[in-house]
């Protein structure tokens, strides 16, 4: 029988079904402010409005920085202060349409700068501060941003691979600047900058962002999101996250990550919920801890961070007072079913799948607090997106029947370029009426879609084909196993062969008898196929600095594969 984990109560969606039916994007214009007149700008919509209205003395960050303090800023606090950066920026000489970037750690600046640019419109580049500086020299070489505002030691990590540029850009420095000729201090932007600037007027097609995506299977592209991305985020954060203006809401994603800026910063401000921003990293107690401490009520984060939860215990969970929290968010790679289960037994909280792709700009599948989750699924398409499971006619393949994962074009929130590659946009688009993803996946009969892994990563052995995730899967339901990478493995016989990485979980020494062990273990849960014939403990897996598994460093090094570009491996 089909495992269902049933609905507990409506939230925002009450009835996915006619929702879906009678859905339409007009009916949204009338939740922003340009509909009334004002301007077209994320920005506006995002902080001005609050800023001037009912809202202004409410909290929109609480800045928790990785010193303990916190900073929090009202939204009248954060217009007048984007304000004055979108107004030094100009005088600066930064013009509408120009990038600037943003490499900076989890500070209230980070916010306050990205909402600058946009206000001003420019096109906003931000960068995770975990970046190193190849990673770096390549994306400032490929988007050209007149400007990058950074931390002195990010700027002396970085100063020696972007001085050789030949457009170098202005250095906009957060702290002392001191002693490095030539910058300016982001003070000085402030203070230069006037707080009665206006959010500048934009076409709803143009960009406000250009995100880098995560590189997960090759170099990372440069993706273009337009200003009418807000009504998709808003959608998404409605409707997906759940949010209403009274929440308090927690996105762990850096906004260096389109999860982290679109259902991370705009779409939460929108509606005018309170956002937490957390400047440290990964720490089981630390992250209960925030919980407890801001009363967080909304929980956006992604399916490596619950594992490594898993991982530290279930008994940790006890204490901390976690009853402010209604539900979990989860986006950016699969997730296990044992991980549903286990957010159900352990946190006592649903924890709701998620997919969409920088590309796409906003939450595109989705499970919702008013519908039964069938763990391992992502979930129905959110209202105003026709998803589909495509072969490479365009044609939709039958129920349960593996295929392309595609996307009609035309949605809010698409991207509009990738930047200075106009053939790897098209690329997207091959298939007749559909933009495919990349992705594999089937949808069940009740229209709910299954991820069976990336296009590249499909292992095809003796004869059939088959995706990692399932069997990956199957293996963290092991006790002993806390996290697994499945990859095919060249073999003369069976074409490939299913090898699986495994990491631990701690107390466990690796052997021959536990392998043995495991395989018996999920070889009565899967295919006869499909079952690991080599299985190699490793320590770590080789991840993305957004925190996912690269299947392809794997692979390569299994002799089935070209190792491609690794700036994004984190270390
Ligand atoms: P790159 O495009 O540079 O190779 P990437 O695809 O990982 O990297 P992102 O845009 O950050 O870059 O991630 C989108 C991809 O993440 C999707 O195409 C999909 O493979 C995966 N993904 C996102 N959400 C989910 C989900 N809920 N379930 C399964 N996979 C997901
Ligand atoms: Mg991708």
């Amino acid at each position: 029988m089909e495992e269902i984990i049933a609905r507990e109560g409506l939230g925002n969606l009450k009835d996915y079904q006619t929702a879906y039916r009678e859905f339409n994007w007009s009916s949204m214009d009338k939740d922003f402010d340009w509909s009334r007149g004002g301007s077209y700008n994320v920005a506006a919509e995002a902080v001005d409005r609050h800023g001037r209205g009912e809202l202004k003395n409410k909290v929109a960050l609480h800045s928790f920085k990785a010193s303990g303090e916190v900073r929090s800023l009202t939204f009248k606090e954060l217009s007048r202060l984007s304000s004055e950066f979108a107004g030094g920026l100009l005088k600066l000489g930064v013009s509408k349409g120009d990038r600037v970037f943003v490499y900076l750690d989890r500070t209230s600046e980070l916010f306050i700068a990205l909402i600058g640019i946009t206000k001003m419109g420019g096109i906003a580049g931000p960068l995770f501060s975990a970046l190193g500086p190849e990673a770096v020299r390549d994306r400032v070489a490929d988007g050209g941003p007149a400007a990058i505002v950074t931390s002195p030691y990010l700027y002396h990590r970085t100063q020696s691979v972007l001085a050789g540029l030949p457009h170098p850009p202005k250095f906009i420095i957060l702290g002392d600047n001191s002693g490095l000729g030539g910058t300016i201090s982001f003070e000085d932007v402030l203070k230069e900058g006037d707080q009665s600037f206006e959010a500048v007027d934009m076409d709803p097609s143009d960009p406000y962002i250009i995100h880098y995506t995560s590189g997960s299977t090759g170099k990372p592209k440069g993706v273009l999101l337009p200003h009418r991305a807000m009504l998709q985020q808003l959608l998404g954060v409605r409707y997906v996250a759940d949010l209403g203006q009274d929440d308090v809401y927690w996105c762990t994603a850096d906004p260096g990550w389109v999860t982290g800026t679109s259902v991370g910063i705009f779409g939460p401000w929108y509606v005018g919920a309170t956002i937490i921003s957390f400047e440290g990293r990964f720490d089981a107690r630390t992250w209960y801890s925030i919980i407890e401490k801001f009363k967080v009520n909304v929980w956006f984060t992604a399916p490596t961070a619950l594992r490594m939860l898993m991982k530290a215990g279930d008994a940790m969970v006890k204490d901390f007072d976690l009853s402010s929290l209604r539900h979990i968010c989860s986006a950016g790679e699969p997730l296990n079913p044992h991980v549903v289960r286990w957010g159900v037994e352990v946190l006592h909280r649903r924890i709701h799948d998620n997919w969409w792709q920088t590309e796409t700009g906003a939450p595109c599948i989705a499970n919702y607090p008013s519908e039964n989750i069938k763990p391992g699924s992502m979930g129905r398409p959110v209202p105003g997106i026709v998803a589909a499971v495509v072969d490479d006619q365009g044609r939709e393949v039958p129920v349960g029947k593996e295929g392309f994962l595609a996307l009609r074009p035309g949605w809010p929130s698409m991207m509009i370029g990738i930047w200075g590659n106009i053939t790897r946009y098209r690329e997207y688009f091959y298939v007749p009426g559909w933009y495919v993803t990349g992705d594999q996946a089937f949808k069940d009969k009740d229209g709910y879609i299954w991820f069976l892994g990336r296009a590249d990563d499909v292992i095809k052995t003796s004869g059939e084909r088959l995706g990692p995730f399932e069997v990956e899967s199957a293996l963290i339901e092991h006790p002993s196993v806390a996290e697994s990478a499945v990859v095919g493995k060249p073999d003369e016989l069976r074409g490939e062969i299913v090898k699986a990485f495994i990491v631990l979980r701690p107390g466990n020494e690796p052997s021959e008898g536990l392998k043995e062990e495991i395989t018996n273990f999920v070889r009565v849960r899967l295919a006869y196929y499909a079952y690991p014939r080599e299985i190699e403990f490793v320590e770590t897996l080789p991840k993305t600095r957004s925190g996912k598994i690269m299947r392809r460093i794997l692979k390569a090094k299994e002799g089935g594969s070209d190792v491609g570009d690794t700036s994004m491996l984190d270390d």
